[in-house]
């Protein structure tokens, strides 16, 4: 009898160490995707603004980086507009 009492007890420590493992082991996988979720919210807030939004000087607009003329001063949303700018530039120095 006392040897099923204590067969009985060894099953119930098992499967309390086996829940608790469990536990651990789940709240562990909540933390790692919470990690990873952050990190990629951090990647998608970091490729909301890939490109840095510029304005032509001449005419105002605003256009990409990418897209934009830029004469080591000012951008411009064309080379027309740059040579125009520039064109101005020189006539008000003159
Ligand atoms: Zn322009």
């Amino acid at each position: 009898m006392r040897a099923i009492v204590f067969l009985l007890f060894v099953v119930l420590i098992f499967f309390i160490a086996r829940f608790v493992l469990n536990r651990i082991i789940e709240i562990r996988e909540k933390q790692n995707q919470q990690a990873m979720q952050n990190e990629k919210e951090q990647q998608v807030k970091q490729n909301d603004h890939p490109e840095e939004m510029v304005r032509c000087a001449e005419c105002g607009v605003h256009l990409p980086q990418a897209e934009a003329y830029f004469d080591g001063k000012d951008t411009f949303c064309s080379e027309g507009h740059m040579q125009k700018y520039h064109l101005k530039k020189t006539e008000n120095d003159e």
